[in-house]
Parts: C-alpha cells; structure tokens; sequence
C-alpha cells in the first residue's frame, strides 16, 4: 500500500501538526489512525472517548492525578547529568530519569491515570496487556491503588521468559491469564484482551499500555505520558540553562517517546530522534523496527506502519528487549516520520547492550534494554555532532533484564 499524498499536502500536515491540530475529530494523524474495530465494541468507545474528554479537562480529575504523580509515583522524575559520559562523547549529556518512577518505569504515568479514569466511569473491572510484564505490573499496582481489580493478559511464552513479573503481578493482587494464541506474545495478548473486552464492554475497562490501538488511545495515552517532556524541558531550562540540541528516546509502540517528544513539537531547533529495536540485522523477521523497515496497513485498531509480508501478514519480530519486540508502532509517530519532524533510526542488540554497560560503568545507573537502543543511537550521533546538549529518556530501569544480561556478561 502506497500514500498518495504530494509535498503541498505534506507541508500542510506540517504546518497542522505544529500547531497541535492532531489527532482530528476521526481519530486521525493525517493519514493514519483511526479506530478499526468491531461494531461489538462501539458502544465501549464511545463512552472511553465521552469520559475521557470529559475528565481530562476536569480540574479536579487533573489536580487529582498530578497528586498520584507527586506522592505515589515520586514525580517529578529527576533529570540527572551525566558528566564521565559526557566526557567520553564529547557533549553534554542530561537524563530523564524514568526508571526512578514507581515500578520502575515510566509505564506507571500512564496506568495510574487510566485506572483513575477507569473508576470515574464506573468500571467494575479492568483487563490490561503485557509483552514484558512491564505494563501489567504497573497496572496490577494502579489497580490495588485504586481499588479495582484486574486482570492481565500475556502471551504464553512471555509468561515463561518473564516469570518474576508474573510473581509480582500476583502479589500486587491482578490475575495473570496465559494467552496460547497466536505468537503467543504481545500481539496475541492484546488481540484477547479486546476479545474478552468484547464480552462485557461496558463494565470493564482496558488499560492499554502504549501510544497504539484504535482512537482515542493513541491520544489518552500521549496525554499522560506527555508529563515527561513537560517536566525534562522545565529542568533543562532550570539545570542547563538551555534547551537540549537533541531529545533521544527509545520506540517500542512509542509511548515513552511521545510523552518525551510531544512537548518539544514546536520546538523547531530541537532534533527529535526515535531509536526502535535492529535486532540482528534488517532483514524481515531480524528486528523490531517498523518504522525503518515496515510499510503502510492495519494493525490492532489504528492505520499505521506495520511489519508485515507481502500478503499483509503481520511479521514475528526479534529484539533482545522483549519491551521494544512489536510489529507495529503507534499511528503519531507514523505521522511525525513521515513529515519529518522526527527522525527514527535503529540500534541493533549488540550496540544496545555495549551502551548499557557503559552507562552503567560511567554513571552507575542499570537502564533497561529497551532504553539502552536509545543511549547507542545518541552516542553515534554524538560522534558526528561534538560537542551539543543531549536529552535522553531514560525509560525504565534494568533490574528486570538481569536474567538476559546475565548470559552476555
Ligand atoms: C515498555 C517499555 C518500553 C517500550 O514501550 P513504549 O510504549 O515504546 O515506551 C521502553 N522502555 C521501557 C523501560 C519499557 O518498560
């Protein structure tokens, strides 16, 4: 499938996006978005998007969740310098620093507010997804926070790759169902979760965990993730007295780097750069990196760019960090790509994890895999542009990924 857009259109879809004009009243990026779904769960959606609209502009809903921000997650996030890498790169490096939110990711920002949002609007229960567990647990914790139950759906093979997530799911009090379906990973588990969505939409709540899916997720997601970049431009303007030259984060279905990106938008001197997973190598099935290496087509609700075969069937993907290991991306960056407001480029498992030991080496901070791939394109770019100011999400941290870097050490 080919867009058929010309560079007039896509000066305007420049000029819209810059101006916040996105997502349009269709759930649309441009081109893509969109809620491709069953009729089943229309009902379902129309009252997420009636609720959701009606609480984010809420004072008291927001006042409300910038509380459990400030003294149940421990935002504001620091942004730490990195002096002995900076030193080593030849520029100054500064870290959003993620991984010290609750549950060691920044996926907390984003499962507290829907499980708030989900309370409002009188779910009885909520479902969630997990590739890693790295969602579900935050979800498992929102949950217990707000009094809720839930329950997680994973992908057999991943419950059997992430088992000390699973325990801590458990004990946060969700229920784990192993998906047998499908790949049997992250994909399969959000295509059962919106089955069983199906079965009772309108007293159960689904917490998706990243910047994909039909409308409005993509958005509600961006919203609350978005605290990243609002927070990392006030410190950097604070501690470094000037706006980074360069912004870094990691794509896995983009939720971290949205919420980091979106906010330095207008901000046309600023570089936006994506990382997403090059596996082993670029060709189909080696790596994770739609964006690099996909094209245009469905997948899970939204029109985006996809892994996919020449018949459209979705393709496995591989990358040493099971966060970051998706065939699909979320529909705004697809968008942002393609005006070319923000680039994407890849890193490969190798380079990832040489970078992850050098930060810890350097700076005594274990990142997670998935924000390694971010800290090995950053000091690439580093090397061509001496002596600039880098941001980099720093995602989440790497305690999780101990098992995998265990057998590379
Ligand atoms: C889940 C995860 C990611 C990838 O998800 P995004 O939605 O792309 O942010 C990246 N880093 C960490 C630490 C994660 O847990």
């Amino acid at each position: 499938m080919k867009l058929n857009i010309d560079d007039r259109q896509k000066a305007l879809l420049y000029k819209k996006t810059l101006a916040g004009e996105f997502p349009d009243e269709m759930g649309r990026f441009g081109p893509f978005g969109g809620r491709y779904i069953p009729e089943t769960l229309v009902p379902a959606f129309s009252r997420l998007e009636e609720g959701m609209k009606q609480y984010l502009d809420d004072k008291n809903f927001m006042e409300d969740w910038h509380k459990e921000l400030n003294h149940w997650v421990g935002r504001p996030t620091a942004l730490t310098f990195a002096p002995q890498l900076s030193q080593s790169w030849g520029a100054n490096v500064w870290l959003k620093r993620e991984d010290m939110a609750h549950t060691g990711a920044h996926k907390i920002n984003n499962a507290i507010g829907q499980a708030m949002l989900a309370k409002k609007l009188g779910a009885k229960r909520v479902i969630a997804e997990t590739g890693a567990g790295q969602h579900g647990v935050a979800s498992a914790a929102a949950c217990a926070r707000v009094g809720l139950p839930c329950c997680v759906y994973m992908g057999a093979v991943d419950i059997e790759r992430q088992a000390p997530n699973v325990d801590r799911m458990r004990q946060l009090g969700a229920e784990v169902v192993s998906v047998e379906s499908g790949d049997r990973t992250l994909r399969a588990a959000i295509d059962e979760a919106m089955r069983e969505w199906v079965s009772d939409p309108m007293d159960t709540y689904y917490i998706i965990g990243s910047a994909v899916g039909p409308h409005p997720y993509p958005f509600l997601v961006r919203e609350f993730q978005s605290v990243i970049g609002i927070e990392s431009k006030k410190q950097m303007l604070e501690q470094a007295g000037r706006l980074p030259d360069a912004v870094f984060a990691c794509v896995g279905g983009g939720s971290n780097a949205i919420g980091m990106f979106y906010p330095f938008i207008q901000e046309e001197d600023v570089e936006l750069i994506g990382v997403e997973a090059g596996g082993l190598g670029s060709g189909l099935g080696q790596n994770a990196a739609s964006l690099a290496t996909g094209t245009p087509g469905v997948l899970q609700g939204a029109f985006t760019i996809i892994l996919q075969n020449r018949d459209g069937q979705v393709q496995e993907t591989h990358s040493i960090s099971a966060g970051l290991d998706y065939s699909g991306v979320g529909p705004e960056h697809a968008l942002l790509q393609f005006i070319e407001r923000i680039q994407y480029v890849s890193a490969q498992d190798k380079e990832a994890l040489d970078a992850l030991s050098e930060l810890c080496q350097t700076e005594g901070i274990l990142t997670a895999l998935e924000t390694a791939h971010a800290f090995a394109a950053a000091k690439k770019w580093a090397d061509k542009n001496p002596n600039k100011n880098i941001l980099i999400g720093n995602s989440g941290r790497g305690d999780k990924d101990m098992s995998t870097l265990s057998k590379y050490i």
